[in-house]
């Protein structure tokens, strides 16, 4: 089989236009002869609402509760899609986490994949159907729906595409690649051809959104390269893969108001890109609370708030 694996995010799939723009793309692939395994997520912000609504109705909404609702999100998402692919005359389906055979640990709220039966989505795709699943859920031992933390449609996506053996696993969002920081937040930000692993999931750690931590987890262990690009666009995205470009600073994440981290494979060895940091720091008179090093990672805590023209002085060195 020639499974591809396509990932859309809420912003993805936010109306019905949005929704076109999917299906077309999913038709062009599907009629080069893929067959085709979709993840979505809900529309929009959907789950900030269903959230939001949840904590109107109590402040201590059980986390089976709150996963049983949330999931709801994407399965209005997959349906809408199979409905319009349906429409436009392509056999789809949409399946939810446990019809998909996707089998977590028993915690609410941020469940772990254990497992993946593949049987059904195996079985639907020989009927040549276009398979769609519900991204961010799955079952547990007591055949109940969980949840796997929020961004969690990424992991749903990179571990089905492992458990089928895909071609390539595509994650498709606003935003049309990793860029050196939150391109939304700093107009200068540059795009990152290629990431390996290790940085990725530094940059995901950090709280960069752009990509669920977990997923790059079980991309490097399953040795699945990550495609990410925009739905909106065709331009080249960001391919993460075992591919290690040693000594090159790749990008500024500010965690919280007052931590930063720069991320880059063998940044410690790159001593005059370290020294600009510290002087941009010294000359801003910011005080370090927390200085750590890794072999990918420098992590920062300051005393102050730092703000966005610090972290683009930052930047516009490397
Ligand atoms: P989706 O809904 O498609 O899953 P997310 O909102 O979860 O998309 O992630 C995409 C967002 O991540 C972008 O809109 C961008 O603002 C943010 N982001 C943060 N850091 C980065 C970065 N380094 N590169 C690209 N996007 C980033
Ligand atoms: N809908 C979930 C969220 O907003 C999961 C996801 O989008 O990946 O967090
Ligand atoms: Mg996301």
């Amino acid at each position: 089989m020639n499974i591809i694996v396509l990932k859309f995010g809420g912003s993805s799939v936010a109306n019905n236009e949005s929704l076109k723009i999917v299906a077309d793309k999913i038709i062009n692939l599907y009629e080069k002869g893929n067959d085709i395994v979709v993840i979505l997520s809900a529309q929009g912000k959907t789950t900030d609402k269903l959230i939001n609504e949840a904590k109107e109705l109590s402040k201590c909404a059980e986390n089976r509760e709150l996963d049983a609702l949330l999931s709801a999100g994407e399965q209005i998402s997959a349906a809408k899609l199979s409905i319009l692919l349906n429409d436009l005359g392509y056999n789809a389906i949409s399946l939810t986490g446990w019809q998909a055979g996707i089998y977590t640990n028993n915690t609410n709220q941020n469940a772990i994949i254990k497992q993946i039966d593949t049987e059904r989505i195996i079985h639907e795709l020989k009927l040549k159907k276009i398979v769609i699943i519900a991204g961010f859920q799955g079952i547990n031992e007591n055949m109940d729906i969980t949840t796997l933390g929020r961004g969690g449609s990424d992991t749903t996506a990179v571990a089905i595409a492992a458990a089928l053996k895909a071609k390539d696993c595509y994650i498709f969002s606003d935003v049309d690649g990793v860029y050196t920081t939150d391109p939304k937040k700093i107009q200068e930000a540059k795009k990152i051809p290629a990431l390996s692993y290790e940085e990725m999931l530094e940059i995901s750690n950090e709280g960069a959104k752009v990509l669920h931590n977990r997923c790059v987890e079980i991309g490097e262990k399953f040795k699945i390269p990550i495609i990410t690009k925009s739905t909106f666009n065709n331009k080249p995205g960001t391919i993460i893969s075992d591919i290690i470009e040693e000594n090159t600073v790749k990008s500024i994440v500010k965690k919280d108001l007052s931590r930063i981290a720069i991320v880059g494979n063998g940044i410690i060895r790159n001593i005059d890109k370290v020294k600009e940091i510290l002087n941009i720091i010294s000359e801003n008179k910011l005080e370090i609370l927390e200085f750590n090093v890794s072999e990918n990672k420098i992590s920062i805590l300051f005393k102050n708030i730092v703000d966005d023209e610090i972290l683009e002085k930052i930047h516009s060195i490397i």
